[in-house]
């Protein structure tokens, strides 16, 4: 078979780039096994130790715990992928828990597009779907207590007393003058924040700690504040709200939590979260800390994704653009190449940065598998087969997916004028070019041997059409003679093609760290998105659902967009070109 490694795009006779792919041949981590060989990350070895000391009875009971303020991203992804995984392979449970305290940020919008990504991913909360507002009553009830052990207090002073009083990490902190307050007093003043007596910013409930204890988290932490909020829940029920710190524990232990699974920043909390279950004296999970997802080129923080949306720089929070769930869903990622991904990621306790080239690599590998291969034409260019007859189509036989011959074979016409992609034509080419150009024979795939014998242009001098002829001979792609081409081309038959409008994408950012640009805006990339219209699809590719993935060969994997494609106007997304810049990364790493 031909093909010349010059050429980029890449030649579809060759072998697909996935598979020379280092990463590939690696045993693959399934962690579905515990005895497995398979090398196990720190969290899996603290819970190996608990099974064996029976700490929990052998229970694993992990949870989700997103603040539903915003989409979920492909951090939240490995966060989901590790506590119901963890659940999943120890026999265990991992909830659902919507961490909503803060009633200014949070809606339903959220809420409901929570559900919808982590099912999509794959995982069910079975009936363990919880909402730390279920747990108003409660979380007061251990308020309270805590007053009644001489435990809490509250604080009369202002939020800028509070902050100024607190010391730095060299010096310790001030009393505040209503430390001291008696337990009486303190439960008559939270009752009054309870019922609305007093207006917000007034005053804190706090816990009374220490307010020179290193861990400046440990300087009488606020525990509750006052906030005339409507709550999508709880309506105007309650006007005080629980703090994470306290929410965040008692939740989990109301919920018998076993491991308490949370990124690296929340590593001075632990000493809090521990305080307040031991203050009460009730069940007491343990928190681990890992280290969150960071990604090249991408934004991960929610306020700045949300800034990204309100903005207007992306269309939305799906936009495919964006390290949303939702996002990647309608680029085309599907699933199983997120999960895997996260799998392949693992994870430890030191902060790092992923190559966004992983996460292309894991959706390349996966379509590789499944995606049909199509031919579709994104730039086109004219092509007349002056020797072919007039009003007559040819079928010819096309695989589906080298890769799988289960997929078997379709049927795609030939006729006498085609589209082949305008880069796939040069009038005078360089050295290394070895496709079309004049008097050039080049092999159009599955079809036949083309020879370019003039070159039509416009007034402009642009190349607008091609005259061919082909060698009826050649059909299926080889000559009898044994003549050889260097190159194949995807083509599309213009009577019979589709039109459609293709997206192209890049990343959003043209640095490699954009949360630290000054102002990220400012590091955005305006070639993100590229539309092209007047596209030629092979006609099967008009006859999609929202939602398909396939290859376009040599072009990249595409998807038909989830709320733009239909059949009268199909609409696709690039999902990832066919270079794999990551199997590119690990030879240079190898090297
Ligand atoms: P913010 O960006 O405002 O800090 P958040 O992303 O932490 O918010 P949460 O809703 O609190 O938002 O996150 C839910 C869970 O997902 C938490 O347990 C959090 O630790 C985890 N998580 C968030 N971002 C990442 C990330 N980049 N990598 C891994 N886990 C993450
Ligand atoms: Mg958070």
């Amino acid at each position: 078979m031909a093909g010349s490694k010059a050429n980029p795009p890449q030649d579809p006779n060759k072998t697909d780039p996935d598979k020379t792919d280092p990463i590939k041949t690696e045993p693959k981590e399934t962690n579905k096994d515990n005895d497995s060989a398979v090398p196990k990350h720190f969290i899996r070895h603290i819970i190996d130790e608990d099974m064996a000391s029976g700490k929990y009875d052998g229970r694993v009971v992990t949870r989700f715990p997103p603040e539903p303020n915003g989409y979920l991203h492909i951090g939240h992804a490995k966060s989901i992928c590790l506590n119901f995984g963890l659940a999943r392979d120890y026999n265990g449970q991992c909830h659902l828990r919507f961490d909503d305290t803060n009633p200014g940020k949070e809606n339903v919008e959220y809420v409901d597009a929570i559900q919808e990504d982590v099912r999509w991913l794959g995982f069910d909360w079975k009936e363990h779907l919880h909402y730390t507002s279920d747990y108003f009553d409660r979380l007061y009830g251990y308020a309270v207590e805590l007053i009644k052990r001489g435990k809490a207090y509250v604080d009369d002073q202002d939020a800028e007393e509070i902050r100024k009083n607190r010391g730095t990490l060299t010096e310790p902190g001030t009393n505040s003058p209503y430390r001291d307050r008696s337990v009486a007093e303190n439960l008559d003043r939270f009752e009054k924040m309870k019922t609305g007596e007093f207006a917000e910013g007034t005053c804190v409930l706090r816990a009374k700690i220490d307010m020179a204890a290193p861990n400046i988290i440990m300087r009488d932490p606020t525990l509750y504040r006052i906030r005339k909020l409507d709550h999508h829940r709880t309506a105007s029920q309650w006007c005080i709200y629980p703090m994470y710190d306290f929410a965040h524990c008692l939740s989990d232990s109301i919920e018998k939590i076993t491991h308490s699974i949370c990124t690296l920043e929340f590593k001075n909390n632990r000493e809090l979260y521990d305080w307040v279950l031991d203050a009460l004296e009730v069940y007491h999970p343990q928190q681990i800390e890992f280290a969150r997802l960071n990604l090249s080129y991408t934004v991960l923080s929610k306020r700045k994704l949300i800034s990204l949306v309100s903005d207007n720089h992306v269309s939305g929070w799906d936009d495919p653009r964006m390290p949303t769930i939702s996002g990647l869903r309608r680029r085309g990622y599907t699933p199983a190449a997120i999960r895997n991904f996260c799998e392949r990621i693992s994870v430890a306790r030191r902060d790092s940065v992923v190559d966004v080239a992983l996460l292309e690599h894991s959706i390349r590998e996966d379509l590789n598998k499944t995606a049909p291969r199509m031919m579709a034409v994104l730039n086109p260019l004219r092509v007349v087969i002056e020797n072919f007859p007039e009003d007559h189509s040819e079928v010819i036989e096309a695989v589906n997916n080298p890769e799988d011959p289960a997929m078997g074979t379709r049927k795609i016409e030939f006729s006498k004028i085609l589209y082949i992609e305008q880069d796939d034509f040069m009038e005078a080419p360089p050295k290394k070019f070895f496709r079309l150009a004049p008097g050039r024979e080049v092999r159009l795939r599955y079809a036949y041997f083309i020879t370019c014998t003039e070159v039509i242009k416009d007034e402009s001098g642009r190349v607008v059409e091609l005259r061919c002829s082909y060698d009826p001979a050649t059909r299926g792609g080889d000559a009898p003679d044994g003549r050889k081409v260097k190159a194949t081309l995807h083509w599309v038959s213009a009577v019979h093609g589709v039109d459609a409008e293709v997206r192209l994408y890049e990343n959003l950012f043209t640095v490699e760290n954009p949360a630290s640009a000054e102002n990220f805006a400012d590091v955005l990339n305006e070639n993100s998105v590229q539309v092209l219209t007047g596209c030629k699809l092979e006609p099967g590719l008009g006859k999609r659902d929202p939602g398909h993935q396939c290859q376009f060969e040599r072009l990249g994997y595409f998807c038909a967009d989830i709320r733009d494609y239909t059949q009268q106007h199909p609409v696709f997304n690039r999902i990832v070109t066919l270079r794999d810049m990551w199997a590119k990364i690990k030879k240079q790493q190898k090297a």
